[in-house]
């Protein structure tokens, strides 16, 4: 017999897309922090996530008005219709990851805009509804709350704990990602355990003027002299390509196995599928045009499109996307790469991925 499940049902089953993890949380409420404008965002692990994450930004803050929907599924301050997704600019526009994170643990959301006297402190039910709030000191901005993260889902609770050694390692992993693509915004670590500072300092990643300065800062200055700085307007298509990618005299070793940086307007996407493994495959076969031994160079590129030219929406965390035309854009990014490298011999071609 086929039975409607009843909504609490359903929002258990689909909050799991979004908050499967500390670091696919985290991901989602950086991102929120950025499209408020932050200019700080500070995240905090407390025994390793287990106990709280916490993440704290210097943004706009949420108003009054908004308050009572902040945290309810489908409820978004950034799209209005399906139309707008074509123009969205936000890296938010589901209106899922505070509703997921309100079923995932326990949800405390404090924040404050530049017109309110003081913050104000909301305690969030399962249901995404405000269950008590009072006022508190506060700056301007937002600070997330998330405590006793999956206690009723026992399988994450367990890959969480079994998993919370590496935790910090997987999250510096991730604001690094952000930190590189948002160089004006200053990211953090806090390691504590009870609120109490443990035997792991704090992490930070201060803010840059550029690219080329974050990146030093992150990975070494002797990456940044190794790399040469482009940006590049395809005028048929009207796609820009940004990149900081290692010269043909690079010294292999010290580019060789930095990683990989690959973002479609801002918005990391992971370089492991489709087109975007295509591009990191192009880079790479371009950089090693006859050299004797192949290295995985260090790949730092940002596409930046016109509006509509690809779809954000295929997956819950938003890090894959599909290009109306991909067969474009790996055209542009190959006369990037020739203009870098020089012409590939023919048959060096690379196949697509998928
Ligand atoms: P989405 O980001 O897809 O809109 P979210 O559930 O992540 O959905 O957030 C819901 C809404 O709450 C956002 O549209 C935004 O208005 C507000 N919000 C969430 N986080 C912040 C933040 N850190 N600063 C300011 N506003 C926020
Ligand atoms: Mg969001």
């Amino acid at each position: 017999m086929i039975t409607q499940l009843d909504s609490s049902t359903v929002r258990l089953i689909t909050s799991g897309q979004v908050a499967i993890d500390i670091p696919s949380i985290l991901k989602e409420l950086i991102e929120n922090s950025i499209d408020a404008s932050a200019t700080s965002i500070t995240v905090t692990l407390d025994n390793n996530g287990l106990n709280a994450i916490v993440v704290k930004d210097n943004g706009h803050g949420i108003p009054k008005e908004d308050r009572e929907s902040m945290a309810l599924r489908y409820h978004t301050s950034k799209l209005r219709s399906f139309e707008d997704l074509r123009g969205v600019r936000t890296m938010g526009f589901r209106g899922e990851a505070l509703a997921s994170c309100a079923q995932a643990g326990q949800l405390t959301i404090t924040t404050r805009t530049k017109k309110d006297p003081v913050a104000t402190i909301c305690e969030i039910d399962k249901q995404g509804k405000i269950k008590s709030e009072k006022p508190i000191a506060a700056d301007t901005g937002t600070q997330i709350l998330l405590q006793n993260l999956f206690t009723h889902l026992p399988v994450r609770r367990q890959t969480m704990q079994k998993r919370a050694s590496s935790t910090p390692a997987s999250v510096k992993k991730l604001l690094t990602t952000y930190a590189l693509a948002y160089p004006t915004i200053r990211f953090g670590l806090q390691l504590r355990n009870k609120g109490k500072r443990g035997t792991g300092g704090d992490w930070v990643v201060s803010a840059s003027r550029s690219v080329e300065e974050v990146v030093g800062k992150v990975l070494g200055k002797g990456v940044v002299k190794d790399c040469v700085w482009l940006e590049e307007e395809d005028a048929a298509s009207g796609v820009r390509i940004q990149a900081l990618l290692p010269k043909r005299e690079a010294n292999r070793s010290v580019v060789g196995g930095k990683g990989h940086f690959l973002y479609i307007d801002s918005r990391p996407v992971s370089s492991t599928r489709g087109d975007s493994k295509t591009i990191i495959a192009l880079v790479k076969s371009y950089f090693n045009i006859g050299a004797a031994t192949a290295a995985d160079p260090f790949v730092w590129m940002n596409i930046i499109c016109p509006p509509g030219y690809y779809d954000p929406n295929l997956e819950p965390a938003k890090d894959r996307v599909m290009f109306g035309d991909s067969a474009e854009v790996i055209g542009i990014v190959e006369k990037v790469l020739v203009g870098v490298y020089g012409e590939r011999p023919e048959q060096e071609k690379v196949v697509k991925q998928t």
